[in-house]
């Protein structure tokens, strides 16, 4: 089968690991996040890619949730202790990918050369690649300020409530080389549980592919990060709250008005089944192992049969 997934970091890995795992890999292809990339310590650092790079190459810390598993963190420490910029974790392991990621785009390869590049050296069968090209960057607006994704999530721990998400470069983005293909080559369209506004947001604020995924002739299903009306890690839960009102499944599916078919719930938000305006698929959507991963995939690559 051939599907196109939505995604971003850590959730969105987790989900791919269980549609490669639910389908032949080769036919699977993921269109990933691009605004929280970074450039720091002089390096290009595009973590929702390596998240969902190092997750289907089966090398993620599962623990931690981010990064490479056995990672160490000698680096670091030593800027640090150099007095240079520390507030990014980058493990030792993780350096190098960034390492070879910089130098590629130095030399003029782009995003989505590099990305292909990584992926076919980690022998991945799926294909792997960025939203667009271009650059494009999440901003957060808050009472205290605006913050680029990263000083918000990760130096300011993503505590200041959010009054607006914007994209800086969206207007003029494309897609990156092969999106539009997969999109309209994919049997099905799955948007992973990742964070609605954050994750998704930015890929869906690239104009053509919003504009494709309105104009879809197959179905369009999206995984509820939340379960039980909070999120399993991060910030959608606050962001819905203050953003839609609240965190109902109801809340989710007004993220994507018009772009999907079909939202996929935990059962324990059973109870907002008939209310969402698009049909509710309703499974346990914890991912916890590789059967509750791939269980989770294959309730949401179900809908196929919604065609
Ligand atoms: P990030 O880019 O690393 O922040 O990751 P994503 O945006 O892809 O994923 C973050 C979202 O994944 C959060 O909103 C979580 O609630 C959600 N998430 C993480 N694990 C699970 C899970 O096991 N099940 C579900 N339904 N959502 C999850
Ligand atoms: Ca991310």
């Amino acid at each position: 089968m051939r599907v196109a997934v939505l995604s971003g970091g850590v959730g969105g890995a987790r989900f791919l690991r269980g549609v490669v795992d639910a389908v032949d890999p080769a036919g699977v292809t993921a269109i990933v996040n691009v605004g929280d990339d970074l450039d720091v310590l002089g390096l290009s650092v595009s973590p929702d890619l390596d998240s969902v790079l190092y997750a289907l190459a089966g090398i993620a810390d599962e623990e931690r949730g981010w990064g490479r598993a056995d990672e160490t963190w000698n680096a670091l420490s030593t800027v640090e202790a150099l007095g240079g910029e520390s507030w990014f974790r980058l493990g030792d392991r993780d350096l190098g990918l960034h390492l070879v990621r910089t130098q590629a785009l130095r030399d003029g390869v782009t995003l989505s050369g590099v990305t292909a590049r990584l992926a076919a050296a980690l022998e991945l069968d799926a294909t792997v690649l960025p939203a667009s090209d271009d650059r494009l960057r999440t901003w957060l607006d808050t009472p205290n300020g605006s913050f680029d994704f990263q000083h918000w999530f990760v130096a300011r721990a993503h505590r200041d409530p959010v009054d607006r998400v914007r994209f800086e470069g969206a207007a003029d983005a494309r897609p990156g080389p092969g999106v539009l293909e997969a999109l309209h080559e994919a049997e099905l369209i799955l948007i992973a549980p990742s964070n609605p506004y954050v994750s998704i947001g930015p890929i869906l604020a690239v104009e053509r592919i919003r504009s494709a995924l309105e104009r879809r002739r197959v179905p369009c299903v999206a995984v509820s990060p939340l379960i039980g009306g909070e999120a399993v890690k991060g910030p959608a839960a606050a962001m819905l709250r203050r953003l839609e009102g609240g965190t109902t499944a109801v809340h989710v599916a007004r993220c994507y008005p018009g772009l999907i078919d079909a939202l996929v719930i935990d059962e324990a938000d059973a109870h907002d089944a008939d209310a969402l305006g698009v049909r509710a698929i309703v499974t346990k959507t914890l991912m916890c192992d590789a059967a509750s991963r791939r269980a989770l995939a294959e309730a949401a690559l179900d809908a196929v049969a919604l065609a």
